[in-house]
């Protein structure tokens, strides 16, 4: 069972900060847990920030889309070998770009180690401080660095393939699984569908399950893509409710 949080088990708030898993989705969560074979949390967040949101201590997560593996029982998360590298040109992205003009529009950092994320949902004037972010976009890439677009975030990140695809596939590493299931509403869940019915044909994974997490301002390509549409973190609630049988 693998998971992503905002959105998916996390409603989506105007403040990503004040995001959190209710309680009885948490409740659900324990109990999947205990009854399958795996349960992972799988996030653009720090792993470290989505195992607080989550808050269970027994289950693994990926944080920060692929680049970090936080498995149950471990203190500290682990960040991807090639991505360590690109710290030092990161951290002068951030040093650089992080000025008080962004904040004047509150557009809010998110410094996720190796990935900073520039969140404009909420901001003085969204559209302003969409041109904003659109600049700061052209600097990363002048950078060398990479940009990736989501909801309301655009996030810099080094020129490495790291994904929710990548992630999944890393914690999967060297199990037969038998039936897997993938729940996400954003772009960067469809490289964790993609990977996992890649997994499918290598005959790795004997079956899996894209679920596809329908919201007002999502991207279309998570229902084309998914064989089964659901309807918010609502819905994902009933789908993990009935995966738990009396
Ligand atoms: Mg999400």
């Amino acid at each position: 069972m693998l998971l992503d949080v905002d959105g998916t088990l996390a409603p989506i708030v105007d403040n990503a900060a004040e995001a959190g898993v209710p309680e009885a989705t948490r409740q659900l969560l324990i109990a999947i847990s205990r009854r399958y074979g795996l349960l992972a949390c799988v996030s653009g967040r720090r792993a470290s920030d989505a195992r607080a949101m989550v808050s269970i201590g027994t289950i693994a997560y990926i944080g920060s889309h692929g680049a970090e593996l936080l498995k149950a029982g471990w203190t500290e998360a682990v960040l991807d070998p090639g991505l360590r590298s690109w710290m030092p040109q990161i951290a002068a992205f951030r040093e650089e770009y992080d000025t008080t003009d962004l904040q004047r529009r509150r557009i809010r950092l998110e410094d996720k180690g190796a990935i900073l994320a520039f969140h404009w949902r909420g901001a003085r004037d969204e559209e302003a401080a969409r041109a904003a972010i659109d600049e700061l976009a052209g600097h990363a890439t002048a950078a060398g660095l990479e940009v990736q677009w989501g909801r309301k975030v655009m996030e810099v990140r080094p020129p490495v393939a790291i994904d929710k695809g990548q992630g999944i596939a890393t914690l999967l590493h060297g199990r037969q699984v038998s039936t897997a299931l993938y729940a996400g509403d954003d772009i960067t869940d469809l490289d964790a569908f993609r990977k996992l019915r890649q997994l499918q044909e290598s005959g790795q994974v004997q079956r899996a399950l894209c679920i596809g997490v329908r919201s007002e301002d999502g991207p279309v390509e998570i229902e084309r893509e998914a064989d089964l549409v659901i309807d918010g973190t609502a819905g994902m609630q009933s789908v993990l409710a009935a995966l738990i049988p009396d």
